[in-house]
């Protein structure tokens, strides 16, 4: 594929207009010698449209003598995007000075390109660049820049099907959120006590270089000694140390057993000067027998085309254009030199994490566990573990490992029990819990273990897994990360492990081991908090988290359909549900998953490497509409009756969830300032005047009802909830369900006591009374706020008047 490595430009006149002409330097990437070839761009592209500082191009040359045109004036940076065809992005953006951002998409630029300097040269055979041949299972991966393009987002496309889910415009650099959000450096641990022990292969060694950093003055150091970290019985959340070993001054042997270890080093006057974790994954006797009977069964029954290794890799509450602005270096090594698939139209099911990554890992709701297991959120996971993947990958020889850091609020632990038994292989909880409690090597940075960043823990034990199984395809891992440490609270943060994940990246790929293995790099939703969330572009971002797929680089020559398809659902609205089925297909690789015919719009969830309707709306996808982000998201301006009957609609609903009926009797006070956060972008203001005749609704999609209306009798010592005012009106418009007479609003409230800022879906109808619609949010922070309250959906409507 090619790459522009440089752009030049010149002047010239075009229909009487003075413009500028730009020269592509391209280059492509699969030689090594890094040929360059110029493409001249001649004169004569048309503008199609431009909004806000994103111009869309569209040019009708053929081949790779599309041309850029300029006629404005100003812009001195350029991004460009160029596409094979209307979907499949393959490159590029360039900068070319540093003052204003601008963005030009150049489409419908043939993949067909010639390499010589001449625009009418045509295009021969040997020209076009040849993917890299399947390897042999222990050749380095060489990855080629088959899908790169730095768009965020899919940029709006200029003809759409009318029937197709479009995503609001956002501009993940748009002066708007810049305003909010905030870059921060690296993560620095060296202010924290230093691990003082460390391991090189198999012997555990005391590093004297950091003793004079531990040791108080006039101490001396003593001896370090191993203990093992294990779980305390029928508990998934208490561990304890055990097993102490002899004591060592310079170095001691890994034991073949030691899985979870810390070694605890002291001073003179036997005080811990350090503690030094290690969550160590080592091949177990039984564990490779049992496996590997299984894995010979598999073979024998089912003659599996491939057995690929699954990485699942975590962050949490990250949205696609928050992670394109936090951790660009990361984002970069995915998509050019790991030749990651993004998807463009993926969207979140739920609010929190675990309906999320319950959705990616079963391909089912809680609803349907609690209907359908009986499964009891107050009882251990291990009701429902049949149902996860990793089980799934088990049972067909693969090794199954899992590690979770903020122990006590993973999907599987907030307010619930966790695991009784490990659910996977390889879990090592007991490192991670020890080591979070552990104040001497937490300090005040809860971000670091000792003297190094918590998320390295998390990447080094992955490299473990890729180093002990990835290089042989007859023994597959399936493993799943997930980091809430760092963003769960304040998703700008991501900023600060940037420089971590792009280096784990890179050690990953040194490890060669990514020649049998698929790596699912995801995020489970968008910001749920923050200053970030209460903006116009956070209200879109919530819905939108990233996600992609790295596939082995013989994979895209061997299952061209494949990957062909995957292209065209990279457009297509996905959830968490599709890529479940994905999973699945990937874990079952056989003749059937290369048949695999279109998906409808009946399938709640459909492989990726299956197609997805392009009419496709949340409601097919099960995604609630609470949460859809297909639609525009516009601005509005309603009669003072109208805005009352919206919030009191919203307001009526918070108190029937706490045990109110609510009456009417509120003033109602409509900020003019929190209207003003919608980017100067034309597109998105359509049908946002009062004389729009666009009525249209999301409709009641996915509703929760259900459990809501299980727990509204109760009662609860909670305080009534009144109404401060109203914060924020969007109107939502989507074209797929123009038909509708109700329109739907996205309305925004601050209610008293506790000054909660809820966010709900209204759709109001003319002459009849506006509805609320699905879940029922809430944006800010109640901490101390609803401590009489147990269960973890209702906590955030309360504001406790007494104690349960
Ligand atoms: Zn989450």
């Amino acid at each position: 594929m090619y790459i522009v490595r440089r752009l030049t430009h010149g002047r010239a006149v075009e229909n009487g207009k003075r413009g500028q002409v730009l020269f592509l330097h391209v280059w492509r990437s699969d030689s090594r010698l890094r040929q360059t070839t110029q493409a001249r761009m001649s004169p004569g592209t048309t503008v199609f449209g431009r909004c806000n500082k994103r111009i869309v191009l569209a040019t009708s040359s053929k081949g790779f003598k599309a041309s850029l045109f300029l006629v404005l004036s100003g812009i001195s940076v350029l991004y460009l995007f160029f596409y094979d065809d209307y979907t499949n992005l393959f490159k590029k953006t360039r900068k070319i000075a540093n003052n204003e951002l601008a963005r030009i998409h150049v489409i419908n630029v043939s993949r067909d390109l010639p390499t010589r300097n001449s625009s009418s040269a045509p295009v021969r055979k040997a020209d076009i660049p040849q993917r890299q041949q399947p390897a042999g299972m222990k050749q380095t991966p060489i990855y080629t820049q088959h899908n790169a393009g730095k768009g965020g987002l899919k940029p709006q496309q200029v003809q759409k099907n009318p029937k197709e889910c479009t995503f609001p415009n956002t501009d993940p650099f748009d002066p708007g959120v810049k305003k909010i959000v905030k870059t921060y450096p690296s993560l620095d641990c060296s202010t924290n006590t230093a691990n003082v022990v460390f391991l090189e292969n198999d012997i555990f060694r005391v590093n004297r270089s950091k003793l004079s950093l531990v040791l108080s003055p006039g101490q001396n150091f003593s001896h370090c000694w191993c203990k093992e970290v294990g779980m305390l019985n029928g508990s998934d959340k208490g561990f304890e140390f055990r097993n102490t070993t002899e004591q060592f001054k310079e170095s001691m042997s890994l034991k073949p057993w030691q899985e979870n270890v810390v070694a605890e080093c002291f001073d003179s006057s036997k005080t811990v000067i350090s503690r030094s974790y290690f969550p160590l994954i080592r091949k177990r006797v039984e564990t490779e027998l049992r496996q590997s009977k299984n894995y010979r069964k598999y073979i024998a029954t089912n003659s599996p085309l491939e057995t690929l290794s699954i990485f699942m890799i975590g962050i949490d509450g990250m949205s696609k254009q928050n992670f394109e602005r936090a951790m660009p270096r990361t984002r970069n090594f995915l998509l050019d030199k790991m030749g990651a698939i993004e998807l463009y139209k993926y969207n979140k099911l739920a609010f929190e994490t675990f309906p999320n990554v319950l959705a990616l890992l079963t391909g089912h709701t809680p609803e349907e566990f609690y209907r359908d297991w009986h499964y009891n959120r107050t009882e251990f996971v291990d009701q429902i573990n049949e149902a996860f993947l990793w089980s799934e990958a088990r049972k067909i020889g693969y090794r199954t490992g899992m590690i979770l850091d903020c122990y006590d609020i993973t999907a599987f632990h907030y307010q619930k029990k966790g695991f009784k038994v490990s659910p996977v292989d390889y879990y090592q909880r007991p490192t991670v819990i020890a080591s979070s409690r552990d104040k001497l090597m937490r300090g005040d940075n809860p971000n670091c273990v000792g003297d190094m960043p918590e998320v390295t823990q998390v990447h080094d034990y992955w490299l473990q897994m890729a180093r002990t199984f990835g290089s042989n395809r007859t023994t597959p891992f399936f493993a799943y990360s997930f980091a809430a440490r760092l963003t769960h609270d304040e998703s700008d943060f991501a900023s600060k492990g940037d420089d971590a994940y792009f280096k784990f990246l890179n050690d990953l790929m040194a490890t060669d081991s990514l020649n049998n293995t698929v790596i699912l790099w995801f995020s489970d939703h968008g910001p749920r908090f923050g200053p970030i969330r209460e903006s116009y572009h956070g209200r879109i971002e919530t819905s939108t988290p990233y996600l992609f797929f790295i596939f082995p680089p013989w994979f895209y020559d061997k299952y061209p359909k494949l990957i062909s398809t995957l292209k065209v659902n990279q457009n297509r609205l996905a959830s968490h549900f599709d890529v479940y089925e994905t999973l699945k297909d990937l874990l079952y690789f056989t003749n059937e998953t290369l048949k695999r015919t279109p998906g409808t719009v009946k399938d709640r969830g459909i492989s990726l490497f299956r197609e997805i309707p392009i009419e496709r709306t949340c409601a097919n996808g099960g995604i609630p509409g609470e949460f859809c982000a297909c639609g525009r998201v516009s601005k509005v301006l309603l009669r003072p009756s109208l805005l009352h009957q919206l919030s009191v609609a919203l307001l009526k609903k918070l108190n029937s969830f706490i045990g109110f009926g609510v009456s009417d009797n509120h003033s109602l006070k409509l900020k003019e300032s929190l209207q003003e956060e919608i980017p100067s972008n034309k597109s998105t203001r359509e049908g946002s005047t009062r004389n729009s005749s666009l009525s249209t609704a999301i409709g009641n999609l996915g509703n929760n009802s259900k459990i809501m209306s299980t727990q509204r009798d109760q009662k609860l010592p909670c305080a009534r909830l009144s109404l401060l005012g109203m914060v924020s009106l969007y109107y939502i418009t989507n074209d797929q369900l123009r038909s509708s007479k109700v329109k739907s609003y996205r309305v925004t409230i601050r209610t008293t006591p506790g000054l909660g800022l809820f966010e709900g879906l209204v759709n109001y109808e003319s002459g009849k009374e506006a509805q609320v619609v699905g879940d029922v949010v809430r944006l800010n922070m109640y901490r101390g706020q609803a401590d009489c309250v147990h269960d973890p959906w209702l906590r955030q409507f309360c504001f406790c008047v007494r104690t349960a």
